[in-house]
């Protein structure tokens, strides 16, 4: 046995087997905690590979809880976020009977902004389904007393009326702000400054730390340690957090509180009609890229149109800028919108003169908005620059951090150089409990009748397992012909990726005899679907990113300036590290079963394909749909 007290704790003869119903004792869950123990004791790194099934949440949780360090948990996602604070630490901390105390910690955009709730008028929203929304929540703001959106269940996360009632770091007046004493985001805060854990999310995490690294004020608490949950997805938050951004809706946010605080000025400062050439330039703009949807900066740079309805939005924003900056001196009310402006004008100026080295800049835009976004190639630096020196424990885990036994990819892109990967495999019985099908016969994806004939080597499998399925795709385009064709044929109830939150179509999934769920990438990760109601997953094909993607682009481009192979070394690993994501769907619990179905013929055909097929959990794997049936049969009860 491992002689520590986290190991020992979630031994056959620990605390836990005593006193948790059902627990099961696991040597890789002991041998992780007892790493997780030494990596917060000795304030080291630990990158720790632990696949579905070994526990890795208490893994953590227990030597986090027992060190009565000051510790931060990072995840991924708000909803492990919520799962951890609502019901895992209350129960390991109820078993361990260690007084630690906790709090849960997100970014502003999910308290109420009691200024801004006390502005918003019912009236003005155009949608009848908004003002319920906003009656909801005038009620429920009588009494919350964490003042946190997500209490409200009712309303969607993506309600219109939500970036009315709560704050950003733009319109928050903070310190000067009449509800500062009373204000959730600041209570919020205070109360994780006395926890001893706090858990947070990887998007407030960076934010705080890009803050933190311009030297102006840090929302999280001084940590001993930082243990980071779904790892996997830190390289793209982070090159998120450490670039930078110009969007028009921001510039159509500002013009709004500019009128609702100009209303309430006395400088005299005439700014209407300033304001009206603002959003006048603003949509000569949004005209001028009418026909782009996202590609590199350059693209907009070669357009006239652009570039001069650009330049006017600029010298718009500066006559702006003037014009708040006389209005300010003589008051408080305008003084933040003003700040706002100079940096949203600042920002504009930087996608005119785009000249950092090691940034790719690029756009996105539909017909109501343009955003302008400048990413850093690579992360590893400001990562070892802002994080690692510190002197602190590192804890980075996930189910899938390496590719083909192989972390370096992960750890090359996080700065972790030189830093082993510990893996712990899933001690679930994939052998016996799963088959992977790759069916004869299928085209190369990028053949224009794929989505057909992938079609009529699905439904076979589909009337073995009655529905209960995943079909989950690379791109919208695929997904859209496939439910086209299942949509006519109205044999299984679909459940279709954009039609309700994600949480919802799961929910909805769950509910529905026989369902078939249509998803792309959101739906390759974080869903978890125990049980009979998913006994199949298919995969259309093998998830290479676009190379075409502005900013994938200039990554690959940077690894072959430096004497790399772009494809070895980042697309193939990349790739890798998605497909085991969305193969995790399928078996989440001991006495899960089900068929995974690849329907690109490349993981065979091709030399890199073996590559794909060792890094995956060992499946048995056939080309014929008779074992598919033969295996399934097995499982189902026969009618
Ligand atoms: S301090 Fe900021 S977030 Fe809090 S109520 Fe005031 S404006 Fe809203």
């Amino acid at each position: 046995m491992l002689n520590s007290p986290s190991a020992i704790a979630l031994s056959k003869e620990g605390v836990f087997s005593q006193k948790w119903n059902g627990f099961n004792a696991r040597l890789a869950q002991q041998e992780m905690a007892f790493q997780v123990e030494n990596a917060i004791n000795t304030r080291s790194t630990l990158v720790a590979e632990s696949g579905t099934g070994t526990g890795k949440t208490f893994a953590y949780l227990v030597p986090a809880i027992q060190s009565g360090k000051k510790i931060i948990v990072s995840t991924g996602t708000k909803h492990l976020q919520d799962q951890l604070f609502i019901k895992d630490l209350p129960s390991v901390r109820e078993v361990l009977g260690i007084p630690c105390s906790f709090e849960r910690l997100k970014g502003r955009a999910n308290y109420l902004c009691l200024l801004r709730l006390g502005r918003s008028d019912g009236m003005l929203f155009k949608q009848p389904n908004d003002v319920t929304d906003w009656q909801k929540i005038q009620e429920w703001a009588k009494h919350t007393t964490a003042g946190d959106i997500s209490e409200l269940t009712q309303i969607s996360d993506d309600s219109g009326v939500w970036p009315e009632v709560t704050s950003t770091s733009d319109n928050c007046l903070g310190q000067k702000c009449d509800h500062f004493s009373k204000c959730h985001v600041y209570a919020a805060r205070k109360r994780a400054t006395k926890a001893d854990l706090v858990v947070v999310n990887h998007h407030l995490f960076f934010s705080d730390m890009a803050i933190k690294g311009e030297g102006f004020g840090e929302v999280l608490p001084d940590y001993d340690g930082v243990i980071f949950d779904e790892a996997h997805l830190l390289p793209e938050i982070a090159a998120q957090f450490f670039g930078f951004g110009f969007s028009t809706a921001q510039v159509t946010a500002l013009c709004r509180e500019i009128r609702i605080a100009e209303a309430a000025d006395k400088s005299g400062v005439p700014l209407s009609e300033t304001l009206d050439e603002v959003e006048k330039a603003l949509r000569v703009l949004l005209l001028a890229i009418a026909s782009k949807d996202r590609g590199e900066l350059e693209e907009l740079d070669n357009m006239p149109a652009y570039l001069d309805s650009r330049d006017a939005l600029i010298t718009q924003l500066g006559a702006l800028s003037s014009l708040l900056e006389s209005a300010s001196v003589s008051g408080e009310n305008l003084a933040s919108v003003y700040q706002r402006t100079v940096d949203l004008l600042s920002n504009l100026q930087r996608f005119a003169f785009p000249d950092e080295r090691g940034i790719v800049y690029w756009y996105e835009s539909t017909r109501r908005s343009l955003r302008l976004q400048a990413t850093p190639v690579t992360v590893s630096d400001q990562i070892r620059k802002n994080l690692l020196s510190e002197d602190l424990a590192m804890v980075f885990t996930s189910a899938t951090l390496t590719s083909e036994d192989d972390g370096a990819h992960y750890c090359q892109r996080m700065g972790l150089d030189d830093t082993e990967v510990m893996q712990w495999g899933s001690p679930y019985d994939y052998r016996s409990r799963s088959l992977m099908y790759v069916p004869d016969g299928l085209p190369d994806p990028s053949n224009f009748r794929f989505s057909e004939e992938m079609v009529k080597q699905v439904l076979p499998v589909l009337e073995l397992t009655d529905g209960h399925c995943f079909l989950l795709f690379t791109s919208y385009r695929v997904l859209h012909e496939v439910r086209e064709i299942l949509a006519e044929l109205e044999k299984y109830p679909l459940v279709i990726q954009g039609e309700a939150p994600k949480h919802k179509l799961i929910e909805r999934f769950h509910k529905t005899d026989r369902a078939v769920l249509l998803g792309t990438s959101s739906f390759w990760e974080g869903v978890d679907v125990k049980g009979d109601a998913l006994i199949c997953v298919v995969i259309d094909k093998l998830p290479f990113a676009s190379p075409f993607d502005p900013v994938n682009k200039a990554r690959l481009k940077h690894i072959e300036d430096n004497g790399g192979n772009s494809f070895y070394e980042y697309q193939l690993p990349q790739a890798i590290l998605t497909l085991k994501q969305g193969v995790g769907r399928l078996i989440r619990d001991e006495l899960d079963f089900g068929v995974l179905m690849i329907c690109d013929p490349r993981i065979r055909t091709k030399s890199y394909g073996q590559k794909f097929l060792n890094a995956l959990p060992p499946m048995r794997r056939t080309t014929r749909l008779e074992a598919v049936s033969r295996f399934l049969s097995t499982f189902l009860a026969k009618p």
